[in-house]
């Protein structure tokens, strides 16, 4: 049976990361990613670009736009702009270039990789995890990490994150040329998406379009509704090939860590349960799982709850507050897009929010500290 140091599930953006991490620093690492070929991601590829620090490589050859404005409408019009100041601090991606690109590095720093591939069954053996594939191939590790994304089925085993995951519906479609959107903006579009939004993203040539709806499971299948959001944004042919996907989004403070097993990326439900952000939360998470598994491998520590903590702290408490402001915001958008977007200072505040200079929790200390001044 062959043995590794790290044994991670899913090969998308966080596990591959993770597998960057480790095997640059000299792990041995195997990676079991159930699909043979990557196909085209569900994602948007919005990313603030402070998350530099938290990537394990340069990726300057993915980046496809650098945004400079943030726009916003209320049902086409009504709209609001903001500024992104600064040194471009907001970046759209490719994804499906950034995902094989970490993962190429890591075959390179000497990561295995077993695709397609299927495991059964994971058990414990003399402290040491031993994956059964469906194959009836055996592999053993001391470490396992789950990143097998929002339609995890290894963290609810293990009882990783929350007992009962919260979804987001969404639907992507990715459109050649930008409609009417500017090459260096994005834009929000509220008020025909049912407690929920659409967003327009450009890339080079091409535009990734979403639409996602975030409390009360609605749906979006209203073809007349979808319509109208693809002319606001410019485009007339509208027979395009679409993917659902449900996306698991945050739901309250949980153990992300077991012993030697922790959980990273969508797989923890750790993706912003407001605007969507996933890419964020997904490279943190894996930044800290190395991490922590390098210091329990390197006998500085010998648990990972530091791993769990971590992330509640430095994203959790951002994510209660993005949790709540979706509960209102969706609920009562129209009141939400005046009180919220249209006030003076919130565009900004947005825009900050995007290119992580704040967080939700800064936000809402500042309006509490406003109406405890007021009063
Ligand atoms: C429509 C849409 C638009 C989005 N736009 C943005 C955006 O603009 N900005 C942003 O920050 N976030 C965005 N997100 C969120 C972001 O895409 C995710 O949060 C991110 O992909 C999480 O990465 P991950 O590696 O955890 O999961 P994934 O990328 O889903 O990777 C999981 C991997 O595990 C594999 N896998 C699954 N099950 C198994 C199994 N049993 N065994 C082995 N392998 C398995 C999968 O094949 C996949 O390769 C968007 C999401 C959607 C749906």
């Amino acid at each position: 049976m062959k043995e590794f140091d790290i044994i991670i599930i899913g090969g998308g953006l966080s596990g591959s990361s993770t597998a960057l991490y480790l095997s640059k620093k000299g792990y041995s690492v195997l990676v079991i990613e159930k699909e043979k070929v990557q196909t085209m991601k569900p994602c948007a590829g919005g990313m603030a670009s402070s998350m530099k620090k938290f990537l394990p490589l340069d990726i300057e050859t993915v980046i496809e736009s650098k945004i400079r404005n943030v726009e916003f409408t209320w049902k086409a019009s009504d709209k609001v702009i903001a500024d992104l100041s600064g040194e471009s601090p907001f970046w759209i991606i490719n994804r499906d270039k950034l995902d094989l690109l970490l993962l190429n590095q890591a075959l390179k720093y000497g990561t295995e990789i077993l695709r397609p591939a299927k495991v059964e069954k994971i058990s414990k053996e003399n402290e040491k995890w031993v994956i059964h594939m469906c194959n009836k191939c055996k592999y053993r590790s001391e470490f396992l990490v789950i990143a097998d994304g929002s339609q995890s089925q290894w963290a609810d085993y293990f009882k990783l994150g929350p007992k009962q995951p919260k979804f987001a519906n969404t639907i992507a479609l990715r459109l050649n040329g930008l409609g009417n959107i500017p090459k260096d903006s994005v834009r929000f579009e509220f008020g025909f998406v049912k407690n929920g939004f659409a967003w327009a993203f450009p890339l080079k040539e091409s535009i990734n379009i979403g639409l996602g709806t975030f409390i009360n499971n609605s749906h979006l299948d209203n073809e007349e509704i979808n319509n109208k959001i693809m002319k606001s944004f410019g485009f007339e042919d509208l027979t395009f090939k679409t993917i659902n996907k449900k996306l698991r989004i945050w739901n309250g403070f949980h153990k992300l860590n077991g012993d030697k097993v922790l959980v990273v990326g969508d797989a923890a439900s750790l993706c912003d349960p407001f605007l969507a952000e996933g890419i964020r939360p997904a490279l943190i998470s894996s930044f800290y799982a190395a991490e922590n598994i390098d210091q329990c491998l390197s006998n500085q520590i010998d648990h990972l709850h530091h791993y769990s903590k971590t992330i509640n702290n430095q994203w959790g408490k951002s994510m209660v507050w993005g949790r709540r402001i979706a509960q209102v915001f969706y609920r009562f958008p129209k009141t939400g897009y005046q009180l919220g977007v249209k006030r003076k200072t919130a565009p900004k505040r947005i825009a900050q929010i995007l290119s992580g200079e704040m967080n939700y929790e800064d936000i809402a200390k500042r309006v509490i500290k406003r109406l405890l001044t007021r009063s």
